[in-house]
């Protein structure tokens, strides 16, 4: 996949900041930080989004992810961190190698300031109830 960005950092052919690998699973500062400490956590392997990894590299992904979360909580001081994972453009995913970001948060970051919830109303969340559990 030589024209993905983030196989290329795996591979060494571009430079990243790399804080931590393991035989599948490689992190490394964001370029571009919401927060500073802001880190990207990704499989070796190259997959899309999370409809295509593995079991194998998504239980990898996660004991790094925490483990990860835990150093960049001790380093930064943050009080708060996101674990975010975008899948397709509408989710705001622009590298289609999958990704989890680690975001340390502050107060007033101005980082998700609005969040559209709003209470559902009770025959819509039968309807997804039944859609999903369907699909399961
Ligand atoms: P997405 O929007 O796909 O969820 O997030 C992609 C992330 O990758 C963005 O936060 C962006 O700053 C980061 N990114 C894009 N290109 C590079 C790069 O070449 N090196 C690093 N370290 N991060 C990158
Ligand atoms: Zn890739």
């Amino acid at each position: 996949m030589p024209e993905c960005i983030f196989c290329q950092i795996v591979e060494g052919r571009l430079p990243c900041a790399r804080i931590y690998e393991n035989e599948r699973v490689l992190c490394f500062l964001d370029i571009n930080p919401i927060n500073p400490g802001h880190t990207l956590v990704i499989p070796k392997a190259h997959y899309a989004t999370m409809l295509d990894i593995t079991a194998e590299d998504m239980q990898a992904c996660s004991l790094v992810t925490r483990e990860v979360a835990r150093a960049i909580f001790r380093a930064t001081g943050a009080p708060g961190m996101n674990l975010l994972q975008n899948n397709f453009r509408p989710a705001g995913q622009h590298i289609d190698h999958i990704h989890f970001h680690l975001i340390p948060r502050r107060a007033n970051d101005n980082f998700m300031t609005t969040w559209p919830a709003r209470p559902a109303d009770p025959s819509e969340l039968e309807t997804m109830l039944v859609k999903i559990t369907a699909q399961m």
